[in-house]
């Protein structure tokens, strides 16, 4: 169910009504808009009794979600989700394009270090790299933990890039909150529902990476999870899925892009790195998904791919990340949206 408030309800008549839906034992979740509010109601099994509702000043009228997701969901908020960050003009979900770039893993400082340094000064305003990994084998690597996390708050003081990394479990999720500007929840945990919660508790934007077969349904619900306990900075990423195609690691489905911006007003990035697995690919999936009307690009970027401890052979090269910008900010405008690469670096001849 959803409660919307007429244009002109004061602030005292939507906390009236967050308190009299919380009283009947439900959640409330408030959420501003551009023209009114609108108060989510979840924790209900069956219909709510709208009655007691539509009686209170300032309700316009109280309305039934028939989705599955209804925070996730349009219907609740009409425009777009933009989340915005302290002490950055970054945003995710606005105008401009959001730009992730980074190693697949935090390896070390000098390699974390030489890659921020190349992909601030082509203009990316977001690091990523990984210090807990999820790999397919026990063997392999699987993350420097917490000093990996030290070296990305070191990477955002030297650079001015916002942090991007990923938690793979209760223990790290507590680690990640404290260090990241941003917590990714990986494609294997999608679905790993008390993750889901446990990030949702937080107060920190969550980059949820679309899970290896899941449907688009799944996905938003997914995300309903993490916005259910109350946070709603989700930021969904399509990051390729399986299927009998054996000529890329996986098959970028750019087409989820325009299906979750009819559902949802939660931004939606691309991953053409692992959705291709192949440094070739990258570059033409990420125009492909920028001209597809996608939120912003998520790319591994590594000097040295061929020593890289986790994907290589799909990590770009810091020049090809360069052109991969060049090419994407002269695409944008045709969409309407545009690309910011202002960042100041200062070098030891500043
Ligand atoms: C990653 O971003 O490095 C990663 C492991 O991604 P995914 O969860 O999409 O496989
Ligand atoms: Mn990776």
């Amino acid at each position: 169910m959803l409660v919307v408030m007429q244009a002109q309800a004061t602030e005292e008549q939507v906390r009236a009504v967050c308190q009299k839906i919380e009283a009947l034992g439900y959640r409330a979740h408030s959420i501003p808009g551009a023209q009114r509010t609108a108060i989510g109601i979840t924790g209900n099994q069956g219909e709510v009794d709208a009655g007691t509702l539509e009686e209170m000043p300032g309700v316009q009228e109280v309305i039934r979600v028939s989705k599955p997701y209804k925070l996730v969901s349009r219907d609740t908020k009409p425009d777009n989700t933009v989340i915005k960050f302290p002490n950055s003009p970054a945003t995710i979900g606005g105008p401009h394009l959001a730009i992730i770039a980074g190693p697949c893993g935090v390896e070390s400082r000098e390699q974390a270090f030489t890659i921020a340094e190349r992909v601030a000064r082509a203009g990316a305003q977001f690091f990523r790299g990984g210090a807990y990994k999820s790999r397919t084998s026990p063997y392999s690597f699987q993350g420097l933990g917490e000093e990996g996390l030290k070296i990305m708050a070191e990477v955002r003081d030297r650079f001015g890039l916002l942090i991007v990394t990923e938690a793979v479990d209760y223990e790290s999720l507590d680690l990640v909150d404290q260090y990241a500007d941003v917590i990714q929840i990986g494609a294997r945990n999608m679905q790993n529902f008390s993750l889901l919660k446990h990030a949702g508790r937080l107060r920190k934007p969550v980059l949820l990476k679309r899970g290896l077969s899941a449907t688009l349904d799944e996905f938003l619900m997914a995300a309903e999870y993490i916005m259910s306990e109350g946070n709603y900075e989700v930021i969904l990423c399509e990051r390729g899925v399986r299927t009998f195609t054996d000529h890329t690691r996986n098959t970028l489905d750019l087409s989820i892009v325009p299906a979750v911006q009819r559902l949802s007003h939660l931004p939606i990035l691309v991953d053409p790195s692992h959705g291709t697995g192949k440094r070739d690919s990258v570059l033409p999936m990420a125009r492909a998904a920028v001209a597809a009307g996608a939120d912003g690009v998520l790319v591994e970027v590594h000097h040295q791919p061929d020593k890289a401890l986790s994907d290589g052979p799909q990590s770009i090269y810091p020049d090809q990340f360069v052109h991969l910008m060049d090419e994407i900010e002269q695409i944008a405008p045709v969409i309407g949206r545009s690309l910011h690469r202002g960042i100041h670096i200062e070098t030891a001849a500043d």
